[in-house]
């Protein structure tokens, strides 16, 4: 079927689903903030009471261990509430100062919803990372109408079903929907004429996505992937450290957009670093079993790139640690350390997304912030150290959307903290009160209260009047 054909058959169910959310989303926007958040904690209770059975479709799809699925809907309820609970707080309309000009008005901001929100979603967090974008989208006033990854459409549908069961109004179940397809109802979606699209996945797919919304002047949010670096400091306590780059590099397979990929070592530290994490990864093992410390690849086609990392790594003089070529047999992929790789080696550039860590010494922390900044992504990073002084200082200096100190995924807990990248990880942000404002449109509204005495916006503007005013403002301004 040529790609013309996939998506004319696409088309319509996409452009359906559009349709019934615009009808809806009137009514979901007349619900008010309590009515909103009812309905949003309503669909929470359903996914809290039956985390064990999304869990179990989350790993059905994705290959990964039961807990993990428990961990990754224990996260995306917790911004669920946030967001339900919130929502008034950030987005109702407040008093702003008028300033010296306009005191004789009084202003006010309040952000209203956009009306309908086209979401795409990756695999790897098939629930975390979209509802993200949902509940933050929903609770702003918006309907969503949700594509799921093609590798996880049963949890898409799932969210929906349990959303429509929660929500069981006559216009309840088009608030939330989800169309399921490819790349094709991808961009049918994008082109469907949602009032925004926010998009996560790579960063390549997320241009094809601005391309399509451009014909149409949709607005996007792009979250997409990482080359996340882990700094260690020679103070730094070297076990914790070791420990959360194994969570960070090898858990979920390594298929973590804000998951350690480099780590960059003070010299000091290195050899002892280095020994310390060889010892985790040698006794960690993926595997099927509901209780694995990490499960197979969930994607045919990514052990294939983890391997081309690792054998590019080798072939430019890096060195394998723990693990080579060897620990790629698919579907699952054995811990790879990869030690002194060359900075232009894929392994250090390109998004892996497996369950490999390449570990480099550097002469102290300025040449940590100079490398780790060195990438085309700028997602998260994490810095391990016993001072807060060179905590907060490296913090100031990564350029990424967020940072961790002495912690890997520190913000991901965190519902009030915005999340999203820099560069070629994207733009935009979801989560907290800036992900409740990237779904709404601000509106400002003043309110004349009494006649300025120098009134400037008349037609028989009195030039006495502009004079004394152009004096005020030299007073003010030109001193
Ligand atoms: P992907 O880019 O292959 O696909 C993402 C989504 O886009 C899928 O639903 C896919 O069907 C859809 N799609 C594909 N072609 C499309 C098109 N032409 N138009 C519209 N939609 C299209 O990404 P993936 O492999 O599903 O996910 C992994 C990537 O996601 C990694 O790069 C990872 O780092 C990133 N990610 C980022 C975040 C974040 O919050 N920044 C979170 C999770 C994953």
């Amino acid at each position: 079927m040529s790609t013309e054909t996939a998506e004319v058959a696409v088309e319509p169910t996409v452009a359906d689903a559009v349709e019934r959310a615009r009808a809806a989303a009137g009514w979901w926007a007349g619900l008010g903030w309590d009515g909103r958040r009812r309905a949003l904690l309503a669909w929470k209770r359903t996914l809290a009471a039956r985390i064990d059975e999304l869990a179990d479709r989350i790993r059905a799809e994705t290959g990964k261990p039961h807990g993990d699925a428990v961990l990754e809907v224990m996260l995306a309820v917790e911004h669920l509430d946030w967001a339900a609970r919130n929502a008034r707080r950030v987005l109702r309309r407040r008093k702003v100062p008028s300033g010296l000009l306009a005191a004789n008005h009084a202003a006010s901001v309040g952000y209203e919803p956009l009306g309908v929100i086209g979401v795409i979603g990756p695999w790897n967090y098939p629930v975390y990372t979209p509802l993200g974008s949902i509940s933050y989208a929903l609770a702003a006033g918006n309907a969503v109408v949700f594509k799921p990854s093609e590798h996880t459409p049963g949890v898409g549908r799932w969210l929906a079903a349990a959303w429509a069961e929660a929500v069981p109004q006559e216009h309840g179940p088009a608030v939330f929907q989800a169309v399921t397809g490819g790349g094709e109802v991808g961009a049918a979606l994008c082109r469907a004429g949602v009032d925004k699209l926010a998009f996560t996945g790579s960063a390549a797919t997320g241009r094809k996505v601005m391309a399509a919304c451009a014909g149409t002047l949709t607005p996007v949010v792009v979250e997409a992937g990482g080359k996340d670096a882990l700094i260690v400091a020679a103070d730094a306590d070297l076990d914790a450290a070791a420990r959360a780059a194994a969570f960070g590099g090898f858990g979920n397979a390594g298929q973590t957009c804000a998951g350690v990929e480099r780590v960059y070592v003070e010299r000091p530290a290195y050899e002892p670093f280095l020994a310390k994490l060889g010892e985790l990864a040698r006794e960690t093992r993926p595997g099927e079993e509901p209780d694995a410390r990490y499960g197979r690849m969930t994607t045919p086609t990514q052990a294939a790139i983890v391997a081309a990392h690792i054998d590019d790594a080798i072939a430019k003089g890096g060195r394998a640690v723990v693990g080579g070529p060897g620990s790629v047999r698919p579907p699952f992929v054995d811990p790879v350390v990869l030690a002194e790789v060359p900075e232009d080696s894929l392994a250090v550039t390109e998004e892996t997304f497996g369950p490999t860590v390449v570990v480099n010494p550097v002469r102290d922390l300025d040449e940590a912030v100079e490398r780790a900044n060195a990438s085309r992504y700028g997602l998260a990073a994490s810095v391990f150290t016993g001072s807060r002084r060179t905590a907060a200082d490296l913090a100031g200096r990564l350029r990424a959307g967020a940072v961790s100190v002495n912690a890997v995924l520190g913000f991901a807990a965190v519902p009030a903290l915005p999340f999203g990248g820099v560069g070629d990880s994207g733009f935009g942000r979801i989560h907290g009160a800036d992900g409740l404002r990237e779904f709404s449109r601000p509106k400002s509204v003043t309110r004349q209260r009494f006649t300025a005495p120098i009134d400037l916006l008349r037609l028989d503007r009195s030039p006495a009047a502009l004079q004394r005013a152009a004096k005020l403002f030299r007073l003010r301004h030109a001193r």
